[in-house]
C-alpha cells in the first residue's frame, strides 16, 4: 500500500529532524509520531499518556530511557539532569 510507504517516509524524515533538534535542545530524543500517537524514539513503542503527563516532551519509553541513562552514567559522556 502506498499509504503505508508514505507514512514510513514521513516518519523517517520526522525522526531525523527531531533527533537532530532534540540533540541540541532538550538533551534527549524527542518522541516520534506514529498514527497520531507519540512513540518512543528508539523502539517506537507508544508512550503511555501518564508518562507524557509526568514528563512532558519525553521521547523515550521507560525501558529505553533507563537504557539511555544507564549508558550515560557508565560512559560518563552525557549526564542527564535529574528531575
Ligand atoms: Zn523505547
Amino acid at each position: 500500500m502506498s499509504d503505508d510507504a508514505d507514512k514510513a517516509q514521513i516518519h523517517e524524515a520526522e525522526f531525523l529532524a527531531r533527533s537532530m533538534a532534540g540533540a541540541k535542545s532538550a538533551g534527549g530524543p524527542e518522541p516520534v509520531v506514529i498514527d497520531g500517537a507519540l512513540c518512543c524514539a528508539e523502539c517506537e513503542t507508544k508512550i503511555p499518556p501518564a508518562r507524557l503527563a509526568a514528563r512532558p516532551g519525553v521521547g523515550l519509553c521507560v525501558a529505553c530511557q533507563e537504557e539511555l541513562e544507564k549508558g550515560a552514567r557508565e560512559s560518563g559522556e552525557r549526564e542527564k539532569t535529574r528531575e
